[in-house]
């Protein structure tokens, strides 16, 4: 026996792999019985069998490396042995091509350490994304219920029975909206003014990448078996954080923009009670074409007449970390706000959590995302379980940080490593949209939180999907 391997040893078989509230079982006695000159009757008795297809899948494998084949062959073999966990609609024939595809792409091989060859195969061919899915019950009548007073939140006027329903739009009260997002920009836009006689300094875009490389691989092994397990998902689309971060002074700010960040905040601040809860008073509803458009129209027109709450919008748009949706760029501040903001340890300490939350936004499943447009109040979609998955990791992220005496130091480089976070940043932002998402994780659990966001699987927590 070789050195590394006594050192090591070889997994044991049979054994467990556990993926959340999953187990995979992994033997490959068998498999190792078998001679070389029998791999192609394997392969084509395998591939028939998974996929019902009668076709020579040898003549592609014959040309793979003989490493290639035996990662293949022990793929097929773990794959077949689990797939009774499987729903009975599964796509098999796509899931052994993906495993085909893999084969040459491949990362681990069999006996890896900690299992890195199991959850390769299971996460790639989209056996955790199935079988997780079908693990988890949905949420019962009554509870879906209660779900669907949270998405979608009655107005303030009553019906004849008492009860609270959506009643028409209240312009009137739509109209104190831009009122209030003036002052909030003059807030927000007052801490990145220097001191007199001072410059804002620059923060490195180039440390903040580091961060990000770290943060995309602390995610997958914080949130498993969730965050990763999208088979053509980020974490298999060759998606890298560093490459898609870039300075938000690229960001465009254009008229378009200008309505967008006005829009984005109007959701914020008006679904706020501490605000005022203007969208609850003037009965708005997302779901209504004509409210949206009454919205934006009212916001287009208040740019378009006051130019220095434009120019005010256009410098906040440039200092406002964003996700430009889908897969695009991830955009964070170059510069440290004004020293009466807080600390650069402050700063820096609330950038990671940016960039955490930022990542969220690109691992939501697509089909999640569109349920925002089935809802009263989308803001819980779009940005209430995005800040809530964002503390799961943040927490995390300072437990280990906190226990590893050095991880600060990483961190903040350059900065006060003593700083600690402020414990706001362990809360779920966002107003009325984060707590909503907090109060539906009670009702139907985290798991079922995370499988919907991740996995696409909304109907887990009481969304169905759209059409
Ligand atoms: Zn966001």
């Amino acid at each position: 026996m070789s050195l590394p391997n006594d050192i090591t040893g070889t997994p044991a078989e049979p054994r467990s792999v556990g993926f959340g509230p999953l187990t995979a079982t992994v033997d490959y006695t068998k498999l190792r019985a078998l001679p070389a000159n029998k791999y192609p009757d394997y392969f084509n008795r395998v591939h028939q069998l998974f996929t019902g297809l009668e076709i020579d899948l040898w003549s592609q494998i014959a040309q793979y490396q003989g490493e290639d084949q035996l990662w293949l062959a022990h793929a097929l073999y773990l794959y077949g042995a689990n797939r009774d966990a499987l729903p009975d609609d599964f796509d098999h024939t796509a899931a052994v091509s993906r495993l085909v595809g893999r084969a040459t792409l491949r990362t681990a091989m069999p006996g890896a350490e900690n299992d890195a060859f199991e959850r390769e195969v299971l996460r790639a061919s989209g056996w955790v994304r199935g079988a997780v899915v079908r693990k988890l019950a949905p949420p019962d009548t009554a509870v879906a219920a209660k779900l669907n007073l949270i998405y979608n939140p009655p107005g303030s006027d009553q019906d004849g029975k008492g009860e609270t329903k959506v009643g028409p739009l209240q312009e009137n009260v739509l109209k104190e909206l831009p009122d209030l997002l003036a002052k909030v920009v003059d807030e927000q836009l007052r801490h990145w003014v220097p001191p007199t006689g001072t410059k804002s300094e620059p923060e490195s875009l180039d440390h903040l990448r580091r961060i990000a490389d770290f943060l995309q691989m602390f995610v997958a092994v914080g949130l498993r078996p969730y965050a990763d397990s999208w088979e053509e998902g980020p974490y298999f689309d060759g998606f890298r954080y560093s490459e898609r971060l870039q300075s938000t002074w690229e960001l465009p700010a254009g008229p378009a923009q200008l309505l967008n960040w006005m829009m984005n905040r109007a959701q914020a601040v008006g679904w706020d009670r501490q605000r005022g809860a203007l969208l609850v008073k003037a009965n708005y509803d997302a779901t209504r074409a004509q409210d949206r458009e009454k919205l934006r129209a009212l916001l287009r027109e208040r740019l378009s007449t006051d130019p220095a709450l434009s120019r005010r919008v256009g410098a906040m748009i440039k200092l406002t970390a964003a996700h430009s949706g889908g897969e695009g760029n991830i955009s964070v501040q170059p510069i440290f706000p004004s020293p009466a903001w807080g600390t650069k340890s402050d700063w820096r300490w609330r950038v990671i959590r940016t960039l955490v939350h930022e990542l969220m936004h690109r691992l939501a499943h697509p089909r999640f995302r569109e349920t925002a447009e089935g809802i009263r109040h989308s803001q819980i979609i779009g940005e209430g379980f995005v800040d809530l998955l964002t503390v799961d990791v943040y927490t995390q992220l300072w437990d280990a940080v906190s226990k590893s005496g050095r991880g600060a130091q990483v961190l903040l480089k350059g900065l006060d490593a003593t700083k600690q976070p402020d414990p706001s940043f362990l809360k779920v932002g966002y107003g009325e949209a984060g707590a909503s998402a907090v109060a539906i994780r009670d009702l139907v659990g985290g798991d079922n939180v995370r499988a919907a966001f991740f996995l696409g699987a909304t109907h887990l927590i009481g969304l169905p999907p759209r059409q």
